[in-house]
């Protein structure tokens, strides 16, 4: 199988499990994130003849560089996934702005950025599928994290307009919601405390939030659809 995907944010976290499964599925991998070596790491890693792109998702001629380079490279992108993000938590109050503008900018401008690159090819070769990566905070929202959810919430509303805009031309375009997840992101949260709150009393894994992403991925008949995988959090909140 020669088909390719590109997962941003692919180095760390949620998105590097996706190249992992991914790249077990023998598809060819584009791994992106700012820094190269962190990104050439995921890539070497998995073992194949896959590559590492440095690209700030909120920079737009950045994110062009890197279509070019990855078609140059690679071929032409048949799957995208979105899983570069941030947060910068806090009470709206003692938000700064430069705060509001770099999590807006990463977490939703950034999938827009991606998404309007991947279209050209995609419109042409009539076919595509795309999975961009929310929060269950987007749906639900979260004391501490308005601008964190806004930006999320945005995504959800982004995707499935773009859905509907795409469909006829055979792209799908879907969200995966976890909840909370192991990673990078979550390591300062206290657990132990947290965890009491979510029905299945437990983090999720990186690789459990991967199955859904690429289930939605590889899925023919769904598009638009917001899969949340938050051991059951949603229920309460
Ligand atoms: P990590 O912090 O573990 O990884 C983030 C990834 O995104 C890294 O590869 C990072 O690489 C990349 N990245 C960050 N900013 C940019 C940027 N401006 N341009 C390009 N790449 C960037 O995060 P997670 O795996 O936890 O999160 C992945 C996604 O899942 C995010 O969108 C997050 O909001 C979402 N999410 C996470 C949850 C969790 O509990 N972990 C819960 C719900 C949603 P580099 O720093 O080198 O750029």
């Amino acid at each position: 199988m020669d088909k390719v995907c590109a997962v941003f944010g692919g180095s760390r976290g949620i998105g590097r499990a996706v190249a992992q499964l991914m790249a077990r599925k023998g598809y060819r991998l584009a791994i992106i994130a700012r820094n190269l070596e962190g990104a050439k790491a995921a890539a070497g890693d998995l073992g194949g003849d896959h590559l590492a792109f440095s690209c700030d998702v909120a920079k737009e001629h950045d994110v062009q560089n890197t279509f070019e380079e990855m078609e140059k490279h690679l071929g032409r992108v048949n799957f995208l996934v979105n899983a570069a993000g941030i947060n910068r938590d806090s009470l709206l109050v003692r938000t700064k702005t430069e705060d509001m503008i770099s999590q807006l900018h990463t977490n939703l401008l950034g999938s827009m950025l991606t998404c309007k690159a991947a279209m050209r090819t995609m419109i042409q070769q009539q076919g595509g599928s795309i999975v961009n990566v929310g929060s269950i905070v987007g749906l639900k929202g979260n004391s501490g994290q308005s601008v964190y959810s806004a930006s999320k919430g945005g995504l959800v509303g982004f995707s499935r307009a773009l859905a509907k805009e795409v469909a006829r031309k055979k792209i799908r375009v879907n969200v995966v919601a976890p909840g909370f997840v192991h990673t990078d992101m979550t390591k300062d949260l206290k657990e132990e405390h947290l965890k009491k709150n979510i029905p299945l009393g437990r983090f999720g894994e990186t690789i459990e939030v991967a199955h859904a992403v690429v289930f939605l991925l590889e899925s023919p008949y769904i598009t638009g659809h917001v899969l949340v995988v938050d051991g059951g959090l949603q229920l309460l909140l």
